[in-house]
């Protein structure tokens, strides 16, 4: 029981390590990833804080080295998953009262131990399973979730504060309970931070949850689980099951305790469980919460006014860095004319310096796909560009998966702004551009708003301040994170509040106060100090 009002430490981004050349941070974490490459991993699923093994296992391996196995986890069957819902309802009604101070005090702690003794893991593990760069691992698997636990620790209270008016006589107040029942996260496989932030979040603001991490993601989920078990999550908070997504959320979503949904993944996925949602609304006894950030075809559009470095320069990293398998990566670009020769230039030029291959060399810019799946959809397309008139491929198109998935990455042009990769998320190392004459640069903003069903991450390069207003305005539903002469990637917890809308999500902004709201539920206090004895109204005479 708190007594007192207390201040949360005021959030801070963790500032980024640099990794150069004989640092310490460096040496640690090549060491780490060593170690972890040539050793075997057991990964068990955690059920009231037990680990469970069922010997029905998986094995995990790097999608740059796919015949290489660093370790294998446990699946589960509809039992388990029943366990994991019932676990988390009988943990509810301690997690839900315990006072916010303790539940802040976990994820600081949390925060500190990631800053600390537990970076080089982390990253490692991401690095192995998810195939990232030392740089890339540095800004999601440490900095954003740091950044995550902070900045949400300091939110929490920021919601806390608000609260109603009260008339004389009166006191109103509100409180932020956690939703009555338990929450069901989902996570994705390209950020080791958003799989440590869907269960987080909800846990932090009371709730008891059933975490289902991406098959590709459980090498470094097991580091989260770690981490959370350091730091003090109490048993049965957030339990973690591996398997049969359809097997796991059918089980999840029959249950009439069912709360919440907080997932993060592709498009199609998450329109599926909307509807076994609505089609179960019967079974609950509240209405879910459905939280959804999904997919994206994030754009580049340059007017002439441009600076045609800092175009191509937006290019290179915003559709390259990780592969283009952020959610925010920009896979298509509308260049003008006259400033397209020059674009072109220096983007040949910064392609062709970038190295690919395994994480293990920090020089390498460029890693694997994640999977085999994914390799071979993305390959197919960049074949079929080699074939079809519409499309010329200006740079790379070669991809092998001999060892690893690898793709080099790709710039198809081409003169239809309808052409299959301008509109269809492949989710890899791929950009394709659409050349407009200059003189059709509204038009061109409509083929920007009107080409995809997503509006995810978008950006605008213009050094004319009318053309940014007027682009600005054209683009307001074309993207939930909108940038003005920066590539639309690399969203800062605390900074740009992240998300999109119409088919790329919810846009309930993870990372911020209007996300971690969805996770409770008002109720209202009145309390009348002196109460009438007398029905009567003085309008009544
Ligand atoms: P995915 O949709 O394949 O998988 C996401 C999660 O859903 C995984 O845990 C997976 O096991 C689970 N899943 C798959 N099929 C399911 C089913 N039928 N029922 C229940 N669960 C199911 O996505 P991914 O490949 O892991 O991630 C890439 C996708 O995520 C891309 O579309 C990307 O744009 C999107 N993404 C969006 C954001 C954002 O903030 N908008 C962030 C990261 C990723």
């Amino acid at each position: 029981m708190a007594r007192g009002f207390f201040n949360v430490p005021i959030a801070k981004n963790e500032p980024v390590k640099g990794y150069v050349p004989g640092s310490t941070e460096r040496e640690e974490l090549l060491a780490m990833y060593k170690s972890m490459y040539n050793s075997n991993t057991d990964i068990p699923m955690h059920i009231n804080g037990e680990e469970v093994r069922t010997g029905n296992t998986k094995n995990v391996t790097p999608p740059h080295d796919h015949k290489h196995i660093v370790g294998q986890y446990h699946t589960a069957d509809k039992s388990h998953v029943e366990k994991a819902i019932s676990t988390a309802l009988a943990a509810r009604e301690a997690w839900s009262s315990v006072s916010w101070t303790e539940r802040a005090s976990i994820f600081l702690k949390a925060a500190e131990l990631l800053a600390g003794p537990y970076r080089a893991k982390m990253n490692a593990a991401t690095m192995i399973a998810q195939s990232k760069n030392v740089h890339q691992a540095e800004i999601d698997a440490a900095c954003e979730m740091i950044d995550f636990f902070r900045f949400n620790v300091q939110y929490m209270t920021d919601i806390f504060k608000d609260q109603p008016e009260s008339a004389p006589g009166i006191w109103n107040r509100v409180e932020y309970r956690p939703l009555e029942g338990f929450v069901y996260a989902i996570t994705p496989f390209n950020f080791t931070s958003i799989a440590a932030n869907l269960p987080a979040s909800a846990a932090l603001m009371g709730n008891v949850v059933v975490w289902k991490p991406s098959d590709h993601q459980a090498y470094s989920a097991q580091v989260i689980v770690d981490l959370f078990k350091e730091a003090g999550l109490p048993d049965g908070v957030i339990n973690v099951v591996y398997g049969d997504p359809v097997m796991i959320t059918d089980t999840v979503l029959s249950s009439a305790d069912f709360s919440g949904l907080h997932f993060t993944g592709s498009t199609h996925v998450f329109k599926h469980l909307w509807k076994q949602i609505g089609n179960n609304i019967e079974k609950y006894k509240t209405y879910p919460r459905i939280v959804g950030e999904t997919g994206g075809k994030d754009f580049i559009w340059a007017h002439n006014s441009a600076n045609p470095l800092q175009v191509a320069t937006a290019i290179t990293r915003g559709a390259f860095e990780y592969q283009g398998q952020k959610c925010s990566a920009a896979s298509r670009a509308y260049i003008p004319a006259s400033i397209w020769a020059d674009v072109k230039k220096h983007l040949i030029a910064q392609t062709s310096e970038l190295k690919m291959g395994s994480p293990e060399d920090p020089s390498n810019f460029i890693n694997a796909v994640i999977h085999e799946g994914s390799f071979d959809k993305i390959a197919k397309y960049i074949d079929a560009a080699k074939s079809d008139s519409e499309a010329e491929i200006i740079i790379g198109g070669n991809h092998d998966k001999s060892v690893g998935y690898f793709i080099e990455p790709t710039v198809i042009v081409s003169d239809s702004p309808k052409y299959a990769t301008m509109c269809t998320e492949l989710f890899g190392p791929v950009m394709t551009i659409y050349v407009y004459e200059d003189a059709e640069w509204e038009n061109s903003l409509k083929l920007v708003d009107e080409s995809t069903e997503y509006a995810l991450t978008g950006a605008i390069f213009s050094t004319d301040r009318y053309i940014v207003e007027k682009a600005s305005k054209a683009l307001e539903n074309a993207a939930g994170n909108f940038y003005i002469n920066d590539k639309p990637t690399g969203a800062v917890v605390g900074q740009q509040p992240f998300g999109g809308a119409r088919a790329s999500g919810t846009n309930d902004k993870a990372g911020s106060a209007q996300n971690l709201l969805r996770w409770t539920s008002v109720r209202l206090i009145k309390e009348t100090f002196v109460t009438p004895q007398d029905y009567k109204y003085p309008f009544l005479g």
